[in-house]
């Protein structure tokens, strides 16, 4: 009896990987947990103090639908001052976290077939989110080492060819793309006349000093056409607060409001009033949480690199790494033989208890997705627990 919209529609395995860990973890079991997609932070204070105080003001009613001014005017401050490119209030829109306005956004300009050209390894949701949109996803695969291959892109562009969505920082590769390309890929959009989603999420979350580029930042035309995502969640470690936004042309912001008119309502009230303290109170909070990921990321590469079958690449950005585990096919322990990412995944939940994603839920089969959200005390018992587990195997 349900629709045939949910059966052509796969479950997030991230999400459920998540939820399979929690289970494990009430159990009584004690596992790392790699697998996680969010900040191990709490909240800075200052942020919960602003909810705090609107809530004991009484703003808790319904807000516009595109989110209250103040966050809007935040947001666009935020954008000219960080990413230089220049928005108006009403050309910013606030929904229920960046997955809620990817898909907004795709729903206001997806018709029925239209293509989405999706650069992997990419998020797990891209695809399920543009099929959920009635479009047509196409992936495209990145070069050998994760960055945006442009000629790989360019010939997958048709007549149907509404966007090409893309991640910089990028879950799950780390990668952060460069200019250069972000400028050529701007330069079809224009040619072929499509939008760039451009899920700048983890932008915060660029190290060794290297910089964050915003595509829409590049011209008038090229601003035009981009569909600017981002959000609250991994930044100020506000993942449960789900506020994230969308930055576009009027056309595509008032086609998102009239759909989020009828989804959506607004976004949490609270939520938008704690989002204006992050984005205008100190960011010394989030900027040390930087700090630490970047030593926590260069200590987890060196481990892994140096367990047999596992080779490792740098990562630029966001919070995760992404190894190649295929020295690791063809060992086995105890009967168990691993031939794929999952039963390599599987067998480190069972016999080492730490959790770690497929690649292959990321369109990168032969990698497990490996997020250094973890104080440094479990990082250091989870890499050693995994060495133990491989030397089983060899
Ligand atoms: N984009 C990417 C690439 C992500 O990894 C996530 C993480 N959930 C999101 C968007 C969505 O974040 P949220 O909905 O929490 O704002
Ligand atoms: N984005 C995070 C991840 O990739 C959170 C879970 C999700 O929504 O996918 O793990």
């Amino acid at each position: 009896m349900t629709s045939n919209r949910v059966h052509r529609i796969q479950p997030s395995r991230t999400v459920e990987m998540t939820s399979r860990v929690a289970e494990l973890k009430r159990e009584g079991k004690n596992v790392i947990r790699f697998n996680v997609g969010e900040p191990d932070y709490a909240t800075p204070e200052h942020i919960c103090q602003a909810a705090e105080k609107a809530m004991s003001q009484g703003f808790t009613k319904y807000t516009p639908v595109m989110g209250i001014l103040e966050l809007r005017e935040a947001i666009c401050m935020k954008l000219l001052k960080e990413n230089h490119v220049r928005y108006l209030p009403d050309e910013i829109t606030i929904g229920a976290g960046a997955k809620q306005c990817l898909l907004a956004a795709l729903l206001a300009i997806c018709n029925q077939g239209d293509e989405v050209i999706i650069p992997y390894p990419c998020w797990v949701s891209y695809p399920e989110l543009v099929k959920l949109a009635d479009g047509e996803p196409v992936m495209v695969p990145g070069r050998e080492d994760f960055t945006l291959d442009i000629s790989a892109v360019r010939k997958a562009i048709t007549k149907r060819t509404k966007a090409v969505m893309i991640n910089t920082p990028n879950n799950p590769t780390g990668v952060v793309y460069d200019r250069k390309s972000l400028e050529e890929l701007a330069a079809l959009a224009v040619e072929y006349d499509f939008y760039i989603i451009s899920d700048e999420i983890y932008e915060k979350f660029v190290y060794s000093g290297k910089p964050h580029v915003s595509p829409s930042s590049f011209s008038e035309e090229i601003r035009e056409r981009t569909i600017l995502i981002n959000g609250m969640s991994k930044s100020y470690a506000m993942t449960g607060w789900r506020i994230g936004y969308t930055a576009a042309s009027k056309e595509v912001i008032c086609a998102m409001n009239v759909l989020q008119s009828q989804m959506l309502s607004s976004v949490h009230s609270l939520s938008q009033k704690a989002a204006v303290a992050a984005l205008t109170g100190t960011q010394e909070p989030m900027q040390s949480m930087i700090r630490e990921f970047e030593k926590r990321r260069d200590y987890m590469r060196e481990r892994l690199n140096r367990m047999r079958g596992i080779s490792c690449r740098e990562s630029m950005g966001a919070f995760y790494l992404l190894p190649d585990i295929r020295g690791c096919y063809g060992k086995s322990y105890r009967g168990i033989l691993i031939e794929d990412d999952m039963q390599l995944s599987e067998y480190l939940l069972e016999e080492a208890m730490i959790a770690a994603v497929p690649g292959s839920a990321f369109f990168a089969p032969g990698h497990l997705r490996f997020s250094y959200s973890n104080s440094m005390g479990q990082m250091e018992e989870g890499m050693d627990r995994m060495e133990r587990a491989l030397q089983k195997l060899f």
